[in-house]
């Protein structure tokens, strides 16, 4: 098994990991609300903070979706910033990463 085809597996279970969370937020976000002023209180605020969970998934969805198509053009785990190769310790990590810990420790700065 190549590297590609490993990392290929881990996006693809992450997808699916991150699709059964989205659905599960989704549930949940469209359950009922209770009609007492107090509980609508906190059930508002659960929203927000289901709905801040689901746009960090969406992201993250598309950023492995994106590491996806690198993985098919060839330029999978090359540093969109220096071209140099992105270590293998990185991308067990995060495999979406786009740039190698050197630039993303600069573009974070
Ligand atoms: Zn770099």
């Amino acid at each position: 098994m190549t590297s590609n085809d490993h990392f290929r597996a881990k996006i693809l279970a992450r997808l699916d990991e991150l699709g059964d969370r989205m659905q599960e937020i989704e549930t949940e976000l469209d359950k009922p609300k209770s009609k007492d002023l107090g509980e609508q209180a906190i059930d508002l605020e659960d929203d927000e903070v289901l709905e801040t969970l689901g746009v960090s998934a969406q992201r993250e969805v598309r950023e492995l979706r994106e590491a996806l198509k690198r993985i098919t053009a060839g330029t999978f785990g090359v540093c969109a910033e220096c071209e140099e190769q992105i270590s293998f310790e990185r991308l067990e990590v995060v495999p979406q990463a786009r740039l190698c810990r050197k630039c993303a420790t600069k573009a974070a700065t």
